[in-house]
């Protein structure tokens, strides 16, 4: 089996990496299960997920970026959108930071490849509008989260990563044996269009917001986080 699972509030709990993580690694391994982390984060963390847990593939900037280790245990990084659109996010980025030169980009932007990032937490509403409305003009493509407006050039969401991956790199598996984690609406995409998905029970504060939600949706404080994720996943194997 392979469990796809989001990062953030998913795999962690207040931010921290707790005992159910490792556990959950344990798990999979253990049983012979393989753990793919898709995440918003920048590719230079799916680096450090790959070289600091046993993980062979990451995928990373909410779908745009996959990052593997190959047969030869070296790590291959594969962006999924193409030089065209890198190069106009890399131009858009530098006149963006043109027109306004105190705009925020988060500290992470740098390890980014497929997109980038800014900290709106620091701007007023006027200016995050304003910021909004010129990538509109601009033809860019961005989302909102409770942290970041993420913002990126050509198709990118979680589930034409995780379409991609298997098709070309686990073909073998059957629909039945993949699974997908989350607890937010960045993982909306694999809510409406992967048939396996659950969502772990912190998710309910942002149930009301979802379009699509999760086939199954966990409940209660012991389904929070991780530990949502381990009792699933020991119940499934
Ligand atoms: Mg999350």
């Amino acid at each position: 089996m392979i469990f796809f699972s989001d990062f953030d509030g998913t795999l962690t709990t207040d931010g921290e990496l707790t005992r159910d993580f490792f556990e959950i690694m344990d798990f999979i391994k253990h049983h012979g299960h393989e753990l793919v982390i898709v995440s918003g984060r920048s590719l230079s963390w799916g680096h450090f997920f790959l070289t600091h847990f046993p993980l062979k593939a990451c995928i990373m900037e909410g779908g745009g970026v996959i990052v593997y280790r190959d047969e030869r245990n070296e790590i291959v990084q594969e962006p999924l959108v193409s030089e065209k659109e890198l190069k106009r996010l890399s131009d858009f980025t530098t006149k963006l930071q043109h027109h306004y030169p105190h705009v925020p980009l988060s500290a992470d932007s740098f390890g980014r490849l497929s997109d980038r990032a800014i900290e709106f937490h620091l701007m007023d509403e006027k200016w995050i509008d304003e910021v909004m409305q010129f990538m509109d003009k601009e033809d860019i493509n961005y989302s909102k989260s409770n942290v970041h407006i993420n913002f990126w050039c050509g198709e990118i969401s979680k589930f034409l990563g995780v379409k991609y991956f298997l098709e070309k790199y686990r073909k073998e598996l059957k629909a039945e044996e993949c699974w997908f984690f989350g607890d937010a609406p960045n993982d909306e995409s694999m809510f409406e269009l992967f048939h396996n998905s659950v969502g772990v029970s912190n998710i309910s504060h942002c149930l009301h917001k979802l379009k699509f939600k999760p086939r199954i949706i966990l409940e209660g404080d012991e389904n929070i986080g991780p530990k949502g994720v381990l009792n699933h996943i020991t119940s499934l194997c």
